[in-house]
């Protein structure tokens, strides 16, 4: 715990965009020096205990050989945790109500979408069909998240609110008033046959990648639609593509992918069934962000006391 040891943000990021969070860091933490790694001496890497990070290269963070904990400025930390497989400090991912309000907005938007049948109407629009399909109301429409941590439990209290019935599937019990409860493997087949929107939420973890498979998607009900605004590999593409192709699944809307950005020769760009988002969900904002780092960095540097941190067994 020393202040006088400027906190260094390391990223991946373009200029422009590292220059923005180092600015909005400093306003949040008046009192601490922030600096990109080309601002710092090897002095200052070699005594820092934190780092503020954005998907930092692995080869970066080793060179700071005193590192207690590092901040992430980003909800996932998957790549943080493959890029440090070994090593002993801690991580602490961002945790920001802006972005589970940011997300609870786009669950609901893509929700109201596949509800109010936008795919379907903007093929009619295509083919110059004129025609009204059956209103459903969102009392017959039950959503089903997968994963319901912050940003999950943010998204069912707006659906919720709009008439929305909701479940969730986690690791661990629940008690949300309001939302139906699955956890573990079972819950997961006892869940899914009962949503007609499927809402992936869950972070990517070893047990999390491939979860969305053939069999994931045999369990769903016939004519139900995926939203994935978790990761890419959680879901099996081909899994997916096929279940669409033989009509089982009405739509997708993915939001993540295995590669970003999503190679122009994917099939998944022109797929009638699928919509294709760019990352968008929930981009973390900067500002807010700041203030969230600079809350739990003075509390640090108070107390030594860190946030909850990452479990790198759980990967989560
Ligand atoms: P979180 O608070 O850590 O919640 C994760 C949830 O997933 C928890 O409910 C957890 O269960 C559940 N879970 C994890 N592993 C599981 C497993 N093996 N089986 C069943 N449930 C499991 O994470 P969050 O902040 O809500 O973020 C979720 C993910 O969203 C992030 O990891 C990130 O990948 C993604 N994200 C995407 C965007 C975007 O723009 N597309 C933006 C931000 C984040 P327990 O509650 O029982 O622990």
């Amino acid at each position: 715990m020393n202040p006088a040891v400027p906190i260094p943000f390391i990223s991946q990021l373009d200029q422009d965009e590292e220059r923005t969070w180092i600015e909005a860091l400093a306003a949040a933490m008046p009192n601490e020096k922030i600096a990109g790694l080309g601002g710092l001496g090897d002095a200052d890497l070699a005594s820092t205990d934190l780092a503020i990070v954005a998907n930092p290269r692995p080869a970066d963070i080793r060179r700071l050989p005193r590192l207690v904990w590092v901040h992430s400025v980003w909800a996932g930390v998957e790549k943080l945790l493959a890029g440090s497989d070994g090593a002993d400090f801690e991580i602490v991912r961002l945790v920001d109500p802006e972005l589970s309000r940011t997300m609870a907005e786009a669950v609901l938007a893509w929700t109201l979408y596949l509800h109010r049948d936008m795919p379907a109407y903007a093929r009619q629009q295509k083919q110059r069909i004129w025609r009204q399909r059956p209103y459903s109301m969102p009392g017959q429409r039950t959503v089903g998240f997968v994963g319901f941590g912050e940003l999950a439990r943010a998204s069912a209290e707006l659906l919720t609110a709009h008439g929305f019935p909701v479940m969730e599937w986690s690791r661990s019990k629940k008690l949300t008033p309001g939302v139906e409860t699955f956890e573990g493997r079972d819950g997961l087949s006892a869940m899914l046959p009962k949503a007609d929107i499927a809402i992936c939420l869950v972070p990517l973890t070893e047990d999390t990648r491939g979860l969305i498979d053939s069999g994931f998607i045999a369990k769903m009900r016939k004519g139900a639609s995926l939203i994935n605004f978790a990761r890419g590999p959680v879901v099996v593409t081909e899994d997916l593509l096929a279940a669409l192709d033989r009509g089982y699944l009405a739509h997708a809307v993915l939001d993540v992918f295995d590669q970003e950005p999503l190679p122009a020769e994917s099939p998944l760009w022109t797929h009638p069934g699928i919509t294709v988002l760019p990352h968008i969900s929930a981009a973390t904002n900067p500002v807010t962000a700041a203030r969230i780092v600079a809350q739990n960095i003075e509390r640090y540097r108070k107390t030594g006391q860190l946030p909850r941190v990452v479990d790198r067994a759980r990967g989560y």
